[in-house]
């Protein structure tokens, strides 16, 4: 049985294995969907390792593709759900998870489904990590969505280019830092757990990836009277990178240059400081002393 199981292990990740599955059901890649599929045998014993699968009640895993990852998430998870956008792909996924009692594909678009009434549905609402191989186009939207949606997550580890993993995973005050960094960073704590070249995939990308985790915390570590005021505040101060925070903040909030020249003072900044200058404490606490002042 072990010996069965290593066998399909490798044939998932083996191109020529690969080719021969999408020729039989006639399946041609689409670009749209972001279909690059994993072809490097270690990369996905890896993540479903480092994603904390066994310690939590099950995984939710997001494009499944042909299943090379969702199978080895089903090795180390009580139970995983996978969400998959292209219906072509079901009779395939049929086929390669034949032997996967514990998988259930769902079929759908992941920034439309209601997913707090899809974890209630398959894991009883119980804490989950969130483990997958992104498409492209839409991950920004997905962390940000996932982060912020207050859903009991323990952690989400995902594949992402290697560009857009050093600016999710930027500490506020950092150079590479921008809107989503202070976000991913007040609602967890990121980090970037290994490279992935683009020969790992079919067909290759033009990019390479890496793979990171962003842990939730159980608290922010920064308290904000308004957490919409702090994230509109954030979004505008990163919205127009070569300009100073405060002319980014007036150009996209009601407040007054001045008024936010004085509430930089006022928490110990530089009137004419950037927003990549200010850490996740001067962030909170401009936006704090800000929201007190009217
Ligand atoms: N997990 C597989 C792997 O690692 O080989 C496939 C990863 S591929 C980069 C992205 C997968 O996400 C594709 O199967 C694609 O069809 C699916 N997908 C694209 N957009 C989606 C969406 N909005 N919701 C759910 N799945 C989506």
């Amino acid at each position: 049985m072990e010996r069965m199981d290593e066998r399909k292990r490798n044939r998932l990740s083996d191109p020529s294995y690969i080719r021969e599955v999408l020729a039989r059901h006639g399946f041609q890649f689409s670009k749209a969907m972001g279909q690059n599929f994993l072809v490097n045998p270690g990369i996905c014993p890896r993540m479903a390792a480092e994603c904390g699968a066994d310690s939590c009640a099950g995984v939710l895993e997001i494009g499944p593709g042909l299943g090379v990852l969702t199978w080895e998430l089903s090795q180390v998870a009580k139970k995983v759900v996978a969400i998959e956008l292209d219906r072509r792909l079901f009779p395939v996924l049929e086929e390669t998870l034949s032997d996967c009692s514990n998988v259930e594909i769902i079929e759908g678009d992941v920034l439309k489904l209601d997913l707090a009434e899809l974890i209630e549905e398959k894991f009883g609402g119980q804490t989950i990590c969130v483990c997958a191989n992104l498409p492209y186009y839409i991950t920004s939207p997905v962390i940000m969505g996932l982060l912020e949606s207050g859903l009991p997550l323990r952690s989400i580890t995902v594949m992402v280019q290697k560009e857009a993993a050093k600016r999710i995973c930027a500490r506020p005050g950092s150079r590479e830092c921008g809107a989503v960094s202070a976000s991913v960073w007040y609602h967890s704590e990121p980090e970037i757990l290994f490279p992935v070249s683009r020969g790992s995939f079919l067909p290759p990308p033009n990019v390479d990836s890496a793979v990171i985790r962003l842990n939730l915390r159980p608290e922010p570590p920064v308290q904000v009277g308004n957490k919409e005021q702090f994230f509109k505040l954030v979004r505008a101060a990163f919205s127009q990178r070569r300009k100073t925070a405060a002319n980014s903040i007036a150009a996209g909030s009601q407040f007054s240059k001045e008024q936010i020249e004085r509430a930089l003072l006022a928490i110990g900044a530089e009137k004419n400081v950037r927003a990549e200058q200010l850490n996740l404490e001067q962030l909170a606490a401009l936006a704090n002393s800000l929201l007190y002042s009217v």
